[in-house]
C-alpha cells in the first residue's frame, strides 16, 4: 500500500477530535525554529518553504476533503435526492432521456433544487418534439418557479428544435456551444447521460466553501476547476461535486452552521467570524 494509501485509511477511520489533531499536527508541525533556519542558505531556506506549503496544501485539500465526505455519510442533502441530474424518465429511450437530463440542469441555474425538480418533473410528460413546437408563453408557464424562466424556456425549446435535427449532443465540446450551457452543466451532463467524467464541474457552494476554509481563495469557477483536477486523482473526480454541493446546502450554508462542522477548527472563516464578534 502506498504511503498516500495508509494515511487516507488512517483519517476514514479517526475520530472527529482526531482528525482534527491530525489535521493542526500536519498544518504546524514543520514550522522549524529560527535556530534550526538560520544554518541553511537563503536559497535552500526559500525552496524548502516552497517545498513545504506544496506539501502541506496539497495534504490539506485532501484530507479536508476527506472530512466533509465524513459529514456526508447520509447522503442526504437536496443534491443527493432531487438534484438536476437524477431527473430523467429511466423508461424512456436514451435520446430522450439525454435529453431531460440536460433540460433539468439548464433549468437549474439560480434556482434551489426541490423548485428544479418540480419543474423539470413537469417536462418529463413530454417529448422532445412536444417541446420543439410548444409556444414559448406555455413553457414558461410549466416551469414558471425557476428564476430566469422566460430565458429559460426560450433555450430549452431552442435546444428541442436543435436536437431534432443534429441529435443530441454527445461531447463537452459540443455541449458547451448551446445556448444556456456553461462549463458546469455541459460537464454534469456529460458525466450523468454519458458516464464520461471530464472534469469537475463547479458551482456557487463549491466557491464559497473553499474560499472560507480555505482550499483555494479563488472566485473564478475555471482555475477552481482546474486546481481541484490538480488536487485529486481523475477517478475521484465524479463524486467531488455532489460532496461539495451537498456540504454547502446542509451545513457550509450562505449563513453557515459552524456548530455542526468538524472542520471549525481549522476554518479562516469560523476563525474570523469568532474573532469579530
Ligand atoms: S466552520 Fe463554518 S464556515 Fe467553516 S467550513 Fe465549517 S460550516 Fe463552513
Amino acid at each position: 500500500m502506498r504511503q498516500t494509501q495508509k494515511i487516507m485509511l488512517a483519517f476514514s477511520e479517526a475520530t472527529t477530535s482526531e482528525l482534527n489533531e491530525i489535521l493542526e499536527h500536519r498544518f504546524f508541525k514543520e514550522k522549524k525554529s529560527p535556530k534550526s533556519k538560520s544554518k541553511m542558505s537563503l536559497s535552500k531556506q526559500q525552496s524548502t518553504a516552497t517545498m513545504s506549503t506544496i506539501k502541506q496544501d496539497n495534504f490539506g485539500t485532501k484530507n479536508i476533503y476527506e472530512i466533509i465526505k465524513q459529514m456526508r455519510l447520509e447522503r442526504n442533502a437536496p443534491v443527493d435526492i432531487v438534484g438536476p441530474q437524477k431527473c430523467f424518465d429511466k423508461d424512456k429511450d436514451i435520446e430522450t432521456q439525454r435529453f431531460q437530463i440536460l433540460t433539468s440542469l439548464m433549468l437549474s441555474p439560480q434556482t434551489k433544487d426541490e423548485i428544479t425538480s418540480k419543474c423539470a418533473n413537469r417536462l418529463l410528460d413530454y417529448t422532445i418534439n412536444d417541446i420543439a413546437n410548444m409556444d414559448e408563453s406555455e413553457l414558461v408557464k410549466l416551469i414558471y418557479e425557476v428564476n430566469f424562466n422566460v430565458t429559460k424556456a426560450k433555450r430549452i425549446k431552442e435546444l428541442a428544435q436543435l436536437v431534432i435535427y443534429k441529435g443530441m449532443p454527445k461531447t463537452f465540446e459540443e455541449t458547451i456551444k448551446i445556448k444556456g450551457v456553461g462549463e458546469k452543466i455541459a460537464l454534469l451532463y456529460i458525466q450523468v447521460a454519458f458516464q464520461r467524467v471530464e472534469g469537475i464541474p463547479i458551482d456557487v457552494n463549491m466557491i464559497r466553501i473553499c474560499n472560507r476554509i480555505p482550499i483555494f481563495k479563488e472566485k473564478s469557477p475555471t482555475k477552481l476547476r482546474k486546481f481541484l483536477e490538480s488536487e485529486f486523482e481523475h477517478e475521484e473526480w465524479g463524486d467531488i461535486n455532489e460532496t461539495l454541493v451537498g456540504f454547502g446546502q446542509q451545513i457550509c450554508l450562505p449563513k453557515p452552521k459552524c456548530e455542526q462542522c468538524k472542520l471549525k477548527d481549522i476554518c479562516e472563516y469560523y476563525k474570523l467570524k469568532n474573532t469579530s464578534d
